[in-house]
């Protein structure tokens, strides 16, 4: 006997894309605010960068709302290696609430909250 196969048609494949993507949104929120729970923030906190860590992706001050981190180019420790830039984070206390959301996004865990 014949078997009829039914085939998936592009309507439900745009379907189950959207709820799997609707899946790795929450688990990835998730996530983040685990991941935020266990970081002190708040007023009496403030943002600060291991410079020696950062490697100057620009992903910080992209999150900070505050505007509390500036971008600043820092002369290379060998000068036998020759790159066009050696950028470095640096966080503006005064601006910096507190919200943790630098400390998220870094690549590097370059970013820890310390008290102000
Ligand atoms: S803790 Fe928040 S306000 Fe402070 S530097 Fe990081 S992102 Fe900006
Ligand atoms: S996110 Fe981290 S590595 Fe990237 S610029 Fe900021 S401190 Fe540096």
């Amino acid at each position: 006997m014949l078997k009829v196969i039914k085939m998936t048609t592009s309507e439900e494949l745009k379907t189950r894309l959207k709820l799997e993507q609707i899946r790795i949104e929450r688990v990835m929120n998730q996530a983040k605010d685990e991941k935020l729970g266990k970081i002190k923030g708040g007023e009496e906190m403030v943002a600060f960068v291991n410079e020696d860590a950062c490697i100057g992706c620009d992903q910080c001050p992209t999150v900070c709302d505050d505007d509390a981190i500036d971008m600043y180019s820092k002369p290379l420790k060998n000068p036998l290696i020759e790159v066009s830039s050696n950028r470095k984070a640096k966080i503006i206390r005064e601006d910096c609430t507190g919200c943790r959301l630098c400390v998220l996004i870094c690549p590097t865990d370059a970013i820890t909250m310390i008290e102000r």
